[in-house]
């Protein structure tokens, strides 16, 4: 069979011409990235091997083995690891399966300062090779097959596969090493790479020269050492290796526990958040070791998903070697230890967030929106949740925490108002707002979808109640008056007229109101509505119909400004004969324009420019 030519996924190809053409600063991390790729394939060998002996039989040492080839300038990476077939290496090195790599990819920009940057926080993995490289072969035979198969390519938009041969599974990636790029064959140089970035691989790494290995890392998994003899780099680099990310960790949370559950844990939450974070195919990310065996990347109950952004490796002693992956649901020890994580997290968390206020606000937000999730799904950690949970306010710059709000409370002043919606500068002109600015009376304001969710099932906060601004009920009457609110001039509607104009607009609009009726909330704006006490919040409603949870709208409380100029001029003309039909234009348009400011979508558009034509001509 000869050797077949493929192209590379579009975004490969754009992600390697950068890769190939900038002038990268730090090209020696190629070799940590393979070295973690061969380690990872190590990991998987050992585990396939629990349940099928064969595969490793007669070669159970599992290593990475590092070669230099002066005389061709030629750089190896060897491994006895599980080995790929042809249409692996054709997947995985051809393609970039990791999500949220589209969206990468389409961010980069060409500038290649910029673009090195985001390279760094992506990671390219394997393609780095081909910053040192100007061809790369990947000799690789997969455990419990007799073939082998050789990929080459020079990285500029093609490679070839054919058969090869290899004496026992594993992977060798054999670097043709550029012009220029002689430093990677001094044993010295490599030594000092490895030992820098790769030293916690669990796995030796052996480096061959002149035929004689010498052990270059410290090889011993780096969660079982003391923390006293773990340094903040060596920290680092494993945060590298665990989450294949590029950034410095926010939090690193190393612990052992003895006695009733006995695991060992080296967590991390990302200094930025992850490209898919939001995916809702991405799961939790922990990787499952027993004694130091790799068990799955992929053990869903090992952390609830709203803490999904750690990163880290959990070794447990309690779990049987052979533990499938079907085993590990449902499984009693695998709950218990994911108690403990996220009981040891939610402190770390506190501490973080009392320490350093600023640090804390840029955790919260990458992760925050993932964070809030808890509070609706974990009844159990819910108090806990909400007291790190963080929030936009009406009242001031920055992030305040429901402690903060209850704290600047007004007199008088009963529960806790919030309000939702999409976008916070929308959220900041809302009318409903401009009573609660006038009164002094602090709103938060809510932009995470989950936030819709969470509110449904908290009904209170340090024995406040917790109250939509937009509800019917939010009353600020036992509020005294700041003094710039004092209303000029004073001359609102009253009495007989306000209640005339108040019979005809609801004879006006019938079913499409619930209520038409005097604002106690507006002070510039004419109008607004509001949902009444029991009815679904707006925005809410809003969200479901979007995703097609809900298909009917409920009708809502449209409400009055009586000290509006354009509100005084209706009830002036509802006192004269004639008054229905002349009021029937503005009585809808009143509504549609209130729906609008809501970002709600128009019953009727076309009616909308009808009318709207119709009041102009009349003005004009
Ligand atoms: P990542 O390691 O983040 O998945 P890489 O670009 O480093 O991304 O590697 C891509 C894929 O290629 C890996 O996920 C793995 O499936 C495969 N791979 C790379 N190197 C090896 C190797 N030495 N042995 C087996 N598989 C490998
Ligand atoms: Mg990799």
């Amino acid at each position: 069979m000869t050797d077949q030519t493929m192209h590379f996924q579009a975004e490969v190809t754009r992600l390697l011409h950068i890769v190939t053409h900038a002038l990268y600063s730090q090209k020696e991390i190629f070799l940590r990235e393979l070295i973690s790729n061969a380690s990872d394939a190590c990991d998987k060998l050992r585990f396939a091997a629990q349940t099928n002996p064969d595969l490793w039989a007669g070669d159970t040492e599992l290593k990475v083995t590092i070669a230099v080839d002066k005389a061709n300038r030629c750089l190896s990476i060897a491994d006895n690891g599980i080995g790929m077939g042809r249409d692996e290496l054709i997947a995985n090195l051809g393609t970039i399966a990791r999500s949220g790599t589209g969206e990468f990819v389409s961010s980069l920009s060409g500038d290649s300062a910029r673009d090195m940057a985001l390279i760094g926080q992506f990671g390219v993995g394997f393609y780095s090779a081909f910053m040192v490289a100007g061809k790369v072969e990947v000799i690789s035979r997969k455990a419990g097959e007799a073939q082998a198969w050789r990929w080459v390519s020079d990285g500029s938009g093609q490679f070839s596969v054919g058969e090869a041969e290899r004496e026992g599974r594993g992977t060798t990636i054999l670097l043709h090493l550029r012009e220029g790029e002689d430093e990677f064959l001094d044993p010295m140089r490599l030594r000092q790479i490895v030992r820098t970035y790769s030293d916690h691989i669990a796995l030796p790494v052996v480096l061959h020269e002149d035929g004689k290995p010498e052990t270059l890392n410290a090889a011993s998994a780096l969660w079982s050492r003391p923390k006293s003899e773990v340094t903040e780099q060596q920290y680092k680099d494993f945060y590298h290796h665990v989450a294949h990310a590029f950034d410095e960790p926010w939090l690193t949370l190393h612990a052992r526990a003895e006695g009733k559950l006995d695991y060992s844990l080296l967590l991390f939450v990302p200094g930025m958040r992850p490209h898919d974070l939001f995916d809702p195919a991405r799961k939790s990310a922990l990787k499952l070791y027993v004694r130091r065996v790799f068990i799955t990347d992929r053990c869903e109950e090992l952390v609830p998903a709203w803490l999904r952004f750690l990163r880290g490796v959990v070794d447990s002693a309690d779990l049987p070697l052979n533990v499938s992956r079907e085993m590990l649901q449902n499984n009693p020890v695998v709950a218990r230890i994911r108690q403990a994580i996220t009981r040891r997290v939610l402190t770390e968390l506190e501490k973080k967030a009392e320490k350093d206020a600023a640090a804390y606000a840029s955790f919260w937000e990458n992760f925050g929106a993932v964070l809030k999730e808890g509070i609706y799904e974990d009844a159990e950690h819910r108090a806990q949740i909400l007291k790190l949970a963080r929030f936009r306010s009406s009242a001031r710059e920055g992030w305040v925490s429901l402690d903060d709000y209850v704290a600047a409370m007004k007199e008088g002043q009963a529960a806790i108002y919030v309000i939702n919606g999409d976008q916070l500068d929308q959220l900041k002109r809302s009318p409903q707002l401009e009573g609660f600015r006038a009164k002094g009376v602090e709103v938060l304001l809510l932009t995470d979808p989950v936030d819709d969710f969470w509110l449904s099932v908290v009904q209170d906060y340090a024995d406040k109640p917790v109250k939509s601004a937009t509800r019917a009920g939010a009353d600020l009457d036992a509020v005294p008056d700041t003094v710039e609110s004092k209303p000029e001039g004073g001359d609102k509607l009253e009495g007989a007229s306000l209640g005339t104009l108040i019979a005809a607009l609801k004879q006006a609009l019938g079913d499409a109101v619930k209520d038409v009726r005097e604002s106690k909330r507006l002070t510039d704006s004419a109008v607004c509505l509001v949902a009444a006490d029991g009815d679904m919040d707006m925005h809410l409603e809003r969200l479901l119909r979007m995703h097609q949870k809900l298909d009917k709208s409920s009708a809502r409380i449209l409400e009055i400004n009586p000290g509006h100029a354009l509100i005084k001029a209706l009830a002036a003309r509802a006192q004269q004969p004639g008054a229905m039909d002349a009021l029937a234009d503005a009585a809808q348009l009143l509504l549609d324009q209130a729906r609008l400011v809501e970002g709600e979508p128009l019953a009727d558009p076309a009616g909308f420019a009808q009318r709207l034509a119709r009041v102009m001509e009349k003005a004009l």
